[in-house]
């Protein structure tokens, strides 16, 4: 006579951690960008989640700035470039922890056109 497996006792994992969502605000799927296309890529992403980002620390005189984002904490940089005839700010991912520390030490990224 066949038995009946007992029932486990309903300990259903559900994998749903928050801790392991990726951030909307893609930082770990962006990196330094190593020429002007991927500044301008990422120029576009700060449209994309600008609404996430709210500004730490800024240096005008530089036109440098870091930026947290308000969803996961994690910083971005804000950097420059003159692309064209227009100057044009960009964003990229850091890891500092301390973001006036980062803007002292940060210099602009100067990057090529290629
Ligand atoms: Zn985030």
């Amino acid at each position: 006579m066949p038995r009946a497996r007992a029932a486990s006792g309903g300990t259903a994992t559900v994998y749903s951690s928050p801790v392991t969502d990726p951030c909307p605000c893609g930082h770990d799927a962006w990196a330094v960008p190593a020429d002007q296309r991927e500044a301008l890529a990422l120029a576009g992403h700060q449209n994309a989640i600008g609404h996430l980002l709210a500004v730490v620390a800024r240096d005008n005189a530089r036109w440098l700035g870091v930026l947290r984002c308000t969803r996961c904490g994690r910083l971005w940089a804000e950097d420059s470039m003159s692309s064209g005839h227009a100057d044009m700010f960009f964003i990229y991912p850091i890891t500092a922890t301390d973001p006036d520390a980062w803007l002292a030490a940060a210099r602009s990224l100067n990057l090529p056109s290629r």
